[in-house]
């Protein structure tokens, strides 16, 4: 009987009776229906990326995290089939066309939604559609906007005291329903929470739907603009006054509507506003491969990122020589230490045959490279500047010395080393090159409240593939004394400079930038 009540949900299936029996799905031939959370790229789940990694064809909605398509193979076929630039979506029964289509081909499908795939999702027609044809499916649930963008704006949807249940109501005016679609009265007498979605143009008339109702004008409501995403505002009200504000403050979709005594509470656990770099925008200009930490510390407390790499770093062919004749080895990057080891392994050597030497790694990151090698350094200069290894070097006695590094270093230690007498070879394992910036990143980097400079050769190649202008107005932060020169020699002053001159005493000396801002 239910079988029966699901087929007749199913608009187009009596048409494809009509083109005779349809084609059995190859074996294994499965949909996999995902949800991918409400926008913070976080929230997607670990099944989620993986189907999206494995994936032949992705068919895709609006409202999911961009991001998540960075998870697909190359070569993946990638299908928009979400609303044509505001304008109608592409109708239902292409879609379910698509996904039987595809999957009867062998093809591995994953349908990507937005938050939830069963939540105002379509999913459940979609997979009706499915069965109907004899294809396999998989339901991946996503965390829901209705619960997400709340915890965000620090509302629980339940609440001992406050709230017993918690009810998802779709604020979709369907012009093709009568108005009594939803039960008002019994919203209204709804023991908990009411979570509204796709209510922001209906905001006035759900209000006043539910204090005609019984539901008092103090009600407290929250609305939850972009919930999770960079730029999540949060409008608190009551169901007296919420569409007069949130039409003052152009509340606009995608974001849900809380109504109930838990909203309030969003006065003592708002927690997103209060990290130290909330509503600021940090471009990061390092290399791909090495920007992710900082750029994941930078979201972690609060800031918008844009990763604007202005320059990569590619290997050098150079050969490590043969480390018996010195008696010291210094490094200055993270990059220098793994091109080191990969060398080494490489001849058939390994971290043994630094065994005799004094080992100094310039900062902390470089003496952490080292460290996931094997090997503990002898010595980490207070300060990550070659005048800082100079005096960290003063008392260690050194003759002959070989530094690896990038093919454009400054000579700073090299020159101070041979002053006192030390015999200096230099290999340079890798060089950095710039890497262009596409037109969005560069009108990206020209939004930043801050732009953040790693090394002189950041700051170098980022004005020539975005020139100077696109620095007016944002605030320019240095790792340290030798990016800050390379920055005034281009006639810019720095705005902020690292102490200790390291990511983390950047990420510090940002928060008390902004903090006194
Ligand atoms: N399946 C989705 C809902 C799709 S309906 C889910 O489970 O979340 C689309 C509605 O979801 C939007 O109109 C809005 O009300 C809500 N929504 C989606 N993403 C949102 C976000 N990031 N913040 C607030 N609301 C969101």
């Amino acid at each position: 009987m239910s079988d029966a009540t699901g087929r007749a949900g199913v608009g187009n299936a009596p048409e494809r009776k009509t083109e005779g029996a349809p084609q059995p799905a190859p074996a294994g031939a499965t949909v996999h229906l995902v949800g991918a959370g409400p926008g913070d790229p976080g929230l997607l789940t670990v099944r989620a990326v993986e189907l999206i990694a494995a994936a032949d064809v992705i068919l895709y909605d609006r409202l999911i995290p961009r991001e998540a398509l960075r998870h697909a193979r190359a070569g993946a076929e990638l299908v928009y089939v979400g609303k044509q630039g505001g304008g109608p979506q592409m109708p239902q029964q292409e879609i379910d066309r698509l996904l039987v289509d595809h999957a009867r081909a062998g093809r591995r499908v994953v349908r990507l939604k937005g938050g939830d795939p069963l939540v105002f999702g379509r999913g459940g027609e979609e997979a009706l559609v499915l069965r109907e044809a004899g294809v396999e499916f998989e339901i991946v649930p996503g965390v829901t906007a209705g619960v997400a963008a709340p915890a965000y704006a620090g509302i629980p949807v339940t609440h001992r005291d406050l709230a017993s249940g918690v009810a998802f109501v779709t604020g979709h005016e369907d012009p093709d329903k009568p108005d009594t679609a939803l039960d008002w009265a019994a919203l209204a007498r709804f023991p908990g929470t009411l979570v509204f979605y796709m209510g922001v143009r209906a905001l006035a008339r759900i209000a006043e739907r539910l204090q005609a109702e019984g539901r008092p004008a103090t009600e407290p409501v929250a609305v939850v603009e972009r919930g999770t995403l960079p730029g999540q505002r949060t409008l608190l009200a009551t169901l007296a006054d919420v569409a007069e504000r949130a039409a003052a403050e152009r509340i606009r979709a995608p974001a849900v509507t809380l109504v109930g005594p838990v909203a309030a509470l969003r006065e003592e656990l708002a927690w997103l506003e209060r990290r130290p770099l909330h509503g600021r925008t940090v471009a990061v200009t390092r290399a791909r491969a090495q920007a992710s930490p900082l750029a994941a510390r930078l979201r972690e407390l609060g800031a918008t990122v844009i990763e604007a790499p202005a320059i990569r770093t590619v290997s050098l062919e150079a050969d490590v020589p043969d480390l018996g004749a010195y008696d010291a080895l210094c490094v200055t990057s993270p990059n220098g230490v793994r091109e080191l080891f990969a060398r080494l392994l490489a001849s058939g050597r390994d971290a043994r045959s630094l065994a005799a030497l004094h080992v100094a790694a310039m900062g902390p990151g470089t003496a952490r490279a080292f460290r996931e090698h094997g090997v503990a350094p002898d010595t980490v200069p207070a300060r990550s500047v070659a005048e800082g290894m100079v005096e960290a070097l003063a008392d260690v006695p050194l003759e002959r010395l070989l530094l690896a590094r990038a093919r454009a270093g400054r000579d700073v230690l090299i020159d101070a080393l041979r002053d006192r007498g030390v015999h200096v070879d230099v290999v340079a394992l890798y060089e950095t090159v710039p890497e262009p910036l596409d037109a969005e990143a560069v009108s990206a980097v020209a939004g930043a409240d801050y732009v953040t400079f790693t090394s002189a050769s950041t700051v170098r190649h980022l004005l020539s593939a975005a020139g100077a202008e696109a620095l007016d107005g944002a605030r320019l932060a240095s790792i340290g004394p030798a990016t800050s020169d390379e920055l005034r020699s281009s006639g810019l002053e720095p705005d902020v400079e690292a102490d200790p001159h390291t990511p983390d005493g950047l990420v510090a000396a940002l928060i008390a930038d902004a903090g006194g801002a």
